[in-house]
């Protein structure tokens, strides 16, 4: 018997519903939280950490940076830090890898996280095998003492060396975009493209066109900044003060110029992260926002720890 027309847009309405149902069941919404704002090696004041992003992708956590404090962070952000599962680390300044190992550690004493995977520069491998070195005696220890596993077999190393599509999977594809921090000649940006969402991270960066092309689009993008009045103020106090300055100039974007790359980007939302002071709590977002929005007309997000955008 043939269905009648009613009979056939209720199956076909109900078959939608079914499905999206079925979507937003299997799925949840990407997330992106700031744990850590403040750029640069110092241990933040002001209610700022040391560098880290985490990106919760159908709820599994993907870490970018992990600056001192990071496995706080985390667990004070509501993951538990066994669940952690991918770090992407965007170059070797210690405000985005000091904690790299400690957080493994800690992953790893919370109790069978499943498997860790880490992407970055050259060194990565180094970096997690001297770091278990360094603790060689106490892992050892437990693992006899406490029948432990091998936190070494944990974690698995992906050297970047050249940019291009890191990681695939069922649930997002990232990409890595060479930014411009010298002296430092592998510094990355990453790009998150969700089914729901894309995120954009630049890492540290100065003005940099190439990440306003490979952040083209995206919902998000979280960018360093740096206030020039705010580093003046910084460096009268300190005695290496020129080269410092020198150094800031060349490897960090302004406000003005960190518009610049949202509005070439045509991106959403721009979030502000990585403040360069981020430990000078007399500037007021209104001067962290105010040259960008010279340059960019869209939504712009001044970041704060724990902020969930
Ligand atoms: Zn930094
Ligand atoms: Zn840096």
């Amino acid at each position: 018997m043939k269905p009648t027309r009613r009979e056939f847009l209720f199956a076909a309405t109900s078959f939608a519903l079914l499905s999206r149902y079925a979507f937003s069941q299997q799925t949840k919404p990407t997330r992106v939280i700031l744990l850590g704002t403040k750029g640069g090696p110092r241990v933040g004041e002001a209610g700022r950490s040391n560098p880290s992003t985490l990106l919760l992708i159908n709820d599994i956590p993907y870490l970018v940076d992990c600056g001192y404090g990071a496995s706080k962070q985390l667990i004070t952000a509501g993951v538990a830090l066994n669940r952690l599962r991918y770090i992407f680390i965007t170059h070797h300044h210690s405000d985005h890898n000091l904690e790299f190992g400690p957080l493994i550690y800690n992953a790893w004493i919370t109790g069978l996280p499943a498997r860790i995977d880490a992407y970055g520069p050259t060194g990565m491998s180094s970096m997690a095998d001297s770091f278990f070195n360094y603790l060689k005696f106490d892992i050892d220890t437990r693992i006899v003492d406490e029948g432990r596993t091998d936190p070494r077999k944990l974690i698995t190393t992906h050297e970047i060396e050249k940019p291009g599509v890191v990681l695939v999977n069922d649930d997002v594809k990232v990409s890595a975009c060479v930014v411009r921090h010298p002296p430092i000649k592998q510094a990355y940006a990453y790009r998150f493209d969700a089914k729901d969402r894309s995120v954009v991270i630049s890492g540290d960066t100065a003005y940099a066109p190439e990440l306003a092309e490979f952040a083209k689009d995206a919902d998000v993008l979280v960018h360093e900044v740096m206030y020039l009045p705010g580093i003046e103020a910084l460096l009268r106090r300190l005695p290496n003060a020129t080269r410092l300055r020198e150094h800031l100039m060349a490897a960090h974007t302004l406000p003005e110029d960190v518009g610049k790359i949202a509005a070439q980007a045509n991106v959403k939302t721009l979030v502000l992260s990585h403040f360069v002071p981020g430990d000078d709590a007399s500037i007021t977002d209104e001067q962290w926002a105010e040259g960008v929005r010279k340059n960019f007309k869209g939504r712009i997000i001044v970041g704060k720890d724990l902020l969930e955008i």
